[in-house]
């Protein structure tokens, strides 16, 4: 609530109401979709396909690049290509992007994770989950197949898109000066992360860094003001091998807690040089060195979304309140959606949310039919 107001009201606006008749003629921005899958995802990844397809890349043909620790086979590479007519390449993520760095030691880290799966950490258990949060938070942007893009589009498996994206958001993107965008913000599982806002928060200080009023929605408002002296964190926090994270003194955080608010980075529109910068790459060496990819859960979702709060200003981060978009079991609705006007059709009461979706691919796929809807989104069904 706090980061929709906070995002919204003052310093972004929805960069296009209702429907535009899609320009199919401008330059397209230097950007493309970046999936990371797995063989055996195909199926999900189609799904998203289909859906990113419809709503949008039909009239824009962004090109996909595809990634994987280990090698697509030929059925999901020919699979894929069936369902764009924009290009698609592949990529393999290497052994320096992907599993253990080598100042770790992979028995201290596997007993780390070992034991976040014995206390039900949700994925905390999965070395794989590990691998690929910490490649979301510190790699993909420096993988060679993103080299020559500026822009990205992430996409994953089992999503969907569920109002028409008449504009090019990468263009709107780049006339508003925009670096982040995002679609959903939640709080996230307390467990998964508990000492990660106490990094985060060290490497404000460390840098000297003020907010540019980001910081302040992932900060839990305090009820009374903390006026004792903050003390100086311990040389463990700086010191550059650490196999575990090191007990920092809660006083070290100046009395600033998370409040677990997090951009909901299965959904993302950035600028690359963001992650590119030297300030995110020693935000990414101060969280990583920590130990908290292995020790802890750390999704790339919050460490995302604390850098930007350390390094952006609410006018930099662009909310897409105008894309219908569902992951799982959370959404995103536009105003003018049908899930959200009353009186609802029949058919969205009685079926579950499996059925609707395919209810909705079979419906309307085919249907290529003008744009035509007024509200946030366009043509949301
Ligand atoms: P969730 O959305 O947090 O439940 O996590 P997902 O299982 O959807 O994983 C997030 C993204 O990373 C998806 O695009 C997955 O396809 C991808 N992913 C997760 N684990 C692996 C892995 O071990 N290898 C590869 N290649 N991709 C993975
Ligand atoms: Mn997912």
């Amino acid at each position: 609530e706090f980061s929709r107001r906070k995002i919204s009201e003052k310093h972004d606006k929805v960069f296009v109401t209702g429907c535009l008749q899609p320009d199919t003629t401008q330059p397209r921005a230097n950007a493309a979709f970046v999936v990371l899958a797995r063989n055996k995802e195909l199926d999900g990844v189609i799904q998203s396909m289909k859906s990113i397809e419809r709503h949008f890349n039909r009239w824009y043909n962004y090109p996909y690049v595809f990634l994987n620790d280990g090698d697509f086979n030929e059925t999901f590479k020919e699979t894929v290509k069936n369902y764009t007519s924009a290009s698609v390449e592949f990529g393999k993520v290497g052994p320096d992007m992907w599993g253990y760095p080598d100042w770790i030691d992979p028995k201290v880290a596997k007993e780390g994770i070992n034991k976040q799966g014995d206390n039900a950490i949700m994925y905390g258990g999965m070395e794989s989950y590990h691998f690929m949060c910490r490649f979301y938070s510190g790699f993909f942007y420096k993988h060679e197949l993103l080299a020559k893009y500026e822009w990205y589009w992430r996409l994953e498996p089992e999503i969907s898109y569920f109002c028409d994206i008449t504009y090019d958001p990468f263009l709107k993107m780049i006339e508003h000066n925009k670096t982040y965008g995002f679609t959903i913000a939640v709080k996230e599982l307390r467990e998964t992360v508990p000492n990660i806002f106490r990094y985060a928060s060290a490497y404000m200080r460390l840098k000297g860094l003020k907010s540019k009023g980001l910081w302040e929605m992932f900060v839990e408002p305090q009820p009374e003001k903390d006026t004792s002296k903050p003390k100086d964190l311990p040389e463990e926090v700086f010191r550059s091998e650490p196999a575990r994270l090191p007990d920092i003194d809660p006083e070290a955080m100046e009395g600033e807690k998370y409040n677990m608010c997090h951009f909901w980075s299965n959904f993302e529109i950035a600028r690359l040089d963001f992650f590119r910068s030297q300030e995110y790459e020693d935000f990414f060496q101060m969280m990583d060195r920590s130990g908290g990819f292995w020790m802890e859960r750390w999704g790339d979702a919050p460490i995302h979304s604390l850098a930007a709060g350390a390094l952006l200003s609410p006018k930099d981060i662009h909310y897409f309140r105008d894309f219908g978009y569902r992951h799982t079991t959370i959404q995103h609705c536009p105003a003018n959606a049908p899930a959200r006007q009353l009186p609802r059709e029949p058919w969205l009461e009685k079926t579950t949310l499996d059925e609707r979706k395919r209810i909705d691919e079979d419906k309307y796929w085919e249907e290529i039919d003008e744009p035509k809807e007024n509200g946030v989104g366009c043509r949301c069904r």
